[in-house]
Parts: structure tokens; sequence; C-alpha cells
């Protein structure tokens, strides 16, 4: 079967994707942490969850169930009509947002598939609330080393030139700035600009620039700036959300007053079911009007379905304490590996599971060494590797895939 999987893989193979050729490994079942390799006839101990997706786990039982039940009930009725599944959704996450995230008023949930698609969404909220401001005030501030996906809106507000540069001219009134400047930059740059700058984006903890994150002093004085100049705060949680840093949302790490205008959340959010959303507060949304903005899937019941359970399990205090505990028997192992290889190893990083460590050189030797020992991990940035395994890890996988780890590191 093997080789016959090989043959078909050589043929059919992923050449003409956009995608750089995959590893060679054929993944044809999953379950926890682990994932199963057919072409190899191996098991790996999955520190990626599907890029931060799968937090729940692989082919969680209740997931599938879910998913099983909901398909015979309604699959799809569009937004022409209420379907109980994302009404259940979305009052979660207001209610969860309340009293798990402070007391942010988070009023309004638009559902969509993607987190390109909710940045998007995102985008245009911020702009379409400018829109009212003035004529002019539609420019959005990001920043160097952020990533907030691949389509037109989202790329132009994504920094990496490798991304951007060969589709020419995006979006109009992009500025990129840097995160590490003294906040009297930004200061000075948005009250020059307060006229033509409608909204700011940032991660909480940038994900694919390589795991940082953001001080909370920053974030604070970003909100405090942008409220004074009327630009609109979106924080991107489409990889730091959803419990990942040990709190259902990455600004509920925020005092009240620095909590974001508009958040964005998908990744986990559906456990690998496309699902994601954009939520926004009372002031956003007395600024939107019908048909503002629409898509046909958004909001299905089988996402909602989901989403819903997701959230009921995410949402909860003892899972999220659960998650700080995990993250800090991952980063205090990591950190005895520091002062072990203190040539080889530059810094490391995270809250909760969503960890980096920065190697001196790309770790891309690294990688395949710890595939090829049984664990997988991806990278971030140029020389960072990221450690997002599913939050439901157990301290036992956890171990065993660092020893993994460990070995790899001692045998490159
Ligand atoms: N924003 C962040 C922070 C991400 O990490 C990603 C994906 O990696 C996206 C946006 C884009 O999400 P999607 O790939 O679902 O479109």
């Amino acid at each position: 079967a093997s080789k016959q999987l090989k043959g078909a893989l050589d043929k059919h193979g992923y050449q003409v994707t956009t995608y750089a050729r995959p590893h060679d490994l054929l993944i044809t079942r999953g379950k926890g942490s682990k994932l199963y390799d057919d072409l190899h006839n191996k098991s790996y101990v999955d520190f990626t969850a599907g890029i931060a997706v799968t937090s729940l786990g692989h082919s969680n039982e209740e997931v599938s169930r879910i998913l099983c039940e909901q398909s015979k009930k309604l699959i799809h009725s569009s937004n022409l009509y209420y379907n109980a599944e994302c009404l259940d959704l979305s009052k979660k996450i207001v209610e969860k947002t309340k009293s798990l995230g402070g007391q942010y008023d988070c009023s309004k949930v638009f559902l969509c598939s993607t987190g390109t698609e909710a940045n998007e969404a995102a985008l245009k909220f911020a702009k379409k609330h400018g829109s009212l401001l003035g004529p002019k005030k539609h420019g959005i501030i990001a920043f160097k080393n952020s990533f907030h996906g691949r389509t037109m809106g989202a790329l132009s507000v994504t920094s990496n030139p490798k991304y951007r540069t060969p589709f020419g001219d995006l979006v109009p009134g992009t500025s990129f700035l840097n995160i590490h400047d003294e906040l009297s930059v930004f200061s000075d740059f948005i009250k020059n600009k307060k006229d033509e700058v409608a909204g700011l984006i940032v991660e909480p903890v940038q994900g694919e620039g390589g795991v940082f994150p953001i001080p909370v002093e920053k974030l604070v004085g970003l909100k405090q700036i942008c409220s004074e100049n009327d630009v609109v705060v979106i924080h991107d949680e489409i990889q730091c959300g959803m419990g990942r840093t040990g709190k259902l949302w990455a600004h509920a790490h925020l005092p009240k007053e620095a909590h974001p205008d508009i958040f964005t959340s998908a990744k986990a959010l559906g456990n690998g079911f496309p699902i994601a959303a954009t939520m926004v507060n009372e002031k956003i949304n007395s600024a939107l009007q019908v048909g503002d903005h629409g898509t046909t899937y958004g909001g299905n019941p089988l996402g909602g379905a989901v989403a819903s359970y997701v959230m009921d399990v995410i949402g909860n205090e003892d899972f999220l304490e659960g998650v700080v505990r995990k993250g800090e028997i991952f980063q205090g192992r990591l950190m005895k590996l520091c002062e072990s290889y203190p040539e080889q190893i530059k810094d490391l990083r995270g809250q909760g599971l969503m960890i980096g460590l920065e190697f001196t050189e790309a770790p891309k030797e690294l990688i395949s060494k710890c595939r090829d020992l049984g664990l997988l991990v991806i990278t971030a940035g140029k020389s960072t590797v990221r450690f997002v395994p599913p939050l439901t890890i157990s301290e036992s996988d956890i171990n065993e895939g660092l020893s993994i780890f460990e070995k790899a590191v001692n045998e490159v």
C-alpha cells in the first residue's frame, strides 16, 4: 500500500500548487496529539495542531459526533434565515467575551469561513467607521513582521515583501510601523495622520513573524493614542486567540481600557471545520448598515454547531488554567535546553501554548530531523521553531515530544 501511495504522490503530488513541496508524509489519521502517516507506517507527536487549529485534538470525538448529527439535520440555509446554531454561537461569544475577557463591550458577531476573510471584514468595518468621520479617513496602520492573510485586503496589511511584491498595487493607504518603536513615534504619526487613518491592526502575539508577544504597555499605549484620534483598534486573534495564550482571548491579558474595538478569530474556533468570526463593539456596530458586508457560507449551522461546542470547552476557566500550567511545563523544559545550547539557541518567547524558540540559524535541518524521529514542528519567521500543540495535549505527550526535540537538537 505504501508503494502505491508513494507512486500516486509522485504522479499527482503537489508540484503544481503554490505550496513548497510538503514533507513526504501521507497523513491518514489523527487522534489527540498524534498523527499517523501511512507512507512510513509511523506515528508522530504533533506540536503543530494543523497550524494552531485543532486545539481540542485531532478527531475529537464530540466534534465528530456534532458534525455528523448536525449534517443530518441541516448543513446550510444561508443568511436569509436565522439558524439556532449560529444564534447560540454568537450569544456564547458575546457572553464569554464579557465574562472571561473583562468587560469588553463586545456587541455583535459577523461569521465567515476563514481567517483572512474575518480580517477583510474587520478592515472594511474600520474603514466604514472612518468614512463617517471624514472623507479621507480610510487608511490602516499595520506593523512590520505582521501576518493577516493572503486575500488582497488582508495582504495589504501583511508586511512580508515576499508575499506582497509579485502582486503589484494592493489596497492603498496602509502604513507599516515598527512595533518595537517608542509610543511617542506612534503618537506623532497618528496625530499627524488623524484625518487619514481609520484603523490599526495588530496581532497581540505575532505568530507567523516569529512568535513575538507584544508587551502589555505597548498595546495599552496604542489603544489610548488611537482612541484619542478616532482610530479603530483591531486585534487579529486568529492564531493567538481561543485559549492559546491561557486566556480565552489574548486581549483578556490587557486592562479593560486597552481592549480592541474589533477582534477576529478563526483557526481553533472550529477545531478544523472552516469557521471564523469578526467581533465588534457598539461603536463599530452603530457605523454598520445592512448590506455593508456579507458572505454565503458565513454562519452556516455546521460551523455554528461545532464552534459552539469548542467555545464551551475552551471558554472554561479550568481548561484555561490547564493551558497555563502546560505552557509552564513546556517552557520550563525548553528553558533548560536554552541553557545547554547557548551558542545555537538565541531566545525563548511565548505565552501559554504559543511558544517560539529562536535559533541562531534557520532550523530547516532540525525540523526534518524531528520529523524523522517522530515529532512534527513548524517554523515562524526566519529562524524560530514554533510550538502550537493541541491545547488538550497530555503532559506525557508534551514530554515525549520534547524528548524527541532535545535528541534532534543534540544530533543536528
Ligand atoms: N491572521 C493570522 C494571525 C494568522 O496566523 C493567519 C493564518 O495563519 C491568518 C490571519 C489567515 O488565516 P487563514 O489562513 O484562515 O485565512
